[in-house]
């Protein structure tokens, strides 16, 4: 492989344009006006940036409208529908599904996944499998980091834990939970903390997903968290109780959530599309507002949860989009709030999943270009990403738009 100079980007962590030389799979050095035998790349002011991060992704039961639907349009309509879909699910099905979203993902710039896994006697491994398999033959554009899960209950669905346990030991990366499908919430998250424990992995919970703010798993999972010394290592996901929360109570879970180094993940294309299913008129919005546990310290991530399938109909896989909604939603708009935003899909499910990144001299040359000034203008204007590498090659690009004006 020759060298390579990619000439006139902006990065996070340099002032105005420079090039950047990259040798083999890392970067060589930064700055402006390199002089180098090497194959020339002009990057005509794009930002560079490590790549989106997709925190919470459900690769197995995507793209599955053609097989099914959701009567009710609430979560246990979707639920419902998945589940009986999921009897005909085989590897081979999952790994075409899968393949179908990684596909579009890498093309919108995420070059890092947690994908959560249904596992039960139902379905048994072949699901995981298929996404192992993913895993590896992706390997080339996308870190792929799996969660194995219950979805539906880990105490009245006898025989999962032991599928999840056989997970675990042969390629599971960490366990996630959904109390709310349980028969026995409390059991289910004792359990989940001790195998973690058992098995030295992180934890990301389904949790607290509708809008009654009388009742709550999340005082379990942050008592456990401490009890166990997991801080830094559990996440919940929607969560969308919080947005019923009048904000001074609101402010206590966001101390409960930082003191008990709990993560929160959003996700609000399926939020937004199972809340709110009983009122006719002023629709709630069930999104938790992430931005105000971002700024007092607690790690938060934005991510898809679903695409194409009765949780969520939609779906390109694109981050900014999912940034570009949540900021929709909760009415944010400076360049702070908005470059928090971008963030929450980029550098902070990084961490969460345990990975660094950086646009330096001596690290591994994977980043994206993006048209885009900063972050939180990537996020304002959707921004399609234009091309991406990892460890030094390159992994898409995107042709620029063309306009044909008359004459
Ligand atoms: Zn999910």
């Amino acid at each position: 492989m020759s060298d390579l100079i990619i000439r006139n980007v902006r990065t996070p962590e340099t002032e105005g344009l420079v090039d950047l030389l990259i040798v083999g799979n890392r970067i060589e050095e930064i700055g402006a006006g390199l002089v180098a035998e090497a194959t020339e790349r002009d990057g005509n002011g794009a930002l560079l940036v490590a790549g989106f991060v997709e925190s919470h992704i459900h690769l197995d039961k995507a793209c599955i409208l053609d097989r099914c639907h959701n009567e009710t349009g609430t979560l246990e309509g979707a639920i419902a529908s998945v589940g009986s879909a999921k009897r005909n699910f085989t590897a081979d099905d999952v790994y075409d599904r899968g393949k179908q979203v990684l596909d579009k993902a890498i093309v919108q710039g995420t070059n890092a996944m947690r994908t959560h896994v249904e596992i039960d006697p139902g379905i048994g491994l072949a699901g995981f499998h298929a996404v192992v398999a993913l895993k590896r033959d992706y390997a080339w554009a996308v870190d792929l980091q799996i969660c194995v899960f219950p979805q539906e209950g880990l105490t009245n669905y006898p025989g999962t834990q032991e599928l999840l346990e056989d997970a675990l030991g042969c390629g599971g990366d960490l366990l996630g939970g959904c109390p709310y499908t349980d028969s026995d919430p409390n059991a289910q998250i004792s359990i989940l903390f001790e195998m973690a424990a058992r098995h030295d992995v992180d934890l990301d919970f389904h949790l607290d997903f509708d809008l009654d703010p009388s009742w709550r798993h999340l005082d379990e999972i942050a008592r456990k968290t401490i009890a166990h010394g997991w801080q830094g290592r559990v996440a919940i996901g929607h969560v969308t109780k919080l947005s019923a929360l009048p904000h001074a109570e609101l402010m206590e879970v966001v101390s409960l959530l930082k003191d008990a180094g709990v993560a929160l993940t959003v996700l609000p294309a399926t939020d937004l599309f199972l809340m709110g299913r009983g009122e006719d008129h002023l629709v709630p919005r069930g999104v938790a507002p992430a931005q105000i546990f971002h700024e007092h310290g607690v790690c938060c991530t934005v991510a898809t949860n679903n695409v194409l399938n009765p949780f969520t109909p939609y779906g390109d896989c694109s981050l900014p989009r999912i940034a570009n909604l949540f900021a929709n939603v909760q009415q944010l708009s400076t360049e702070s709030e908005l470059q928090a935003c971008f963030d929450m899909v980029s550098d902070i499910p990084r961490r969460l999943i345990n990975q660094s990144r950086r646009i330096a001299v001596g690290e591994a040359a994977t980043f994206v270009a993006l048209p885009a000034l900063t972050g939180g203008q990537a996020v304002a204007e959707i921004a399609r990403p234009l091309w991406g590498f990892k460890d030094g090659k390159m992994t898409f690009e995107q042709a620029p738009s063309k306009l044909f004006e008359p004459g």
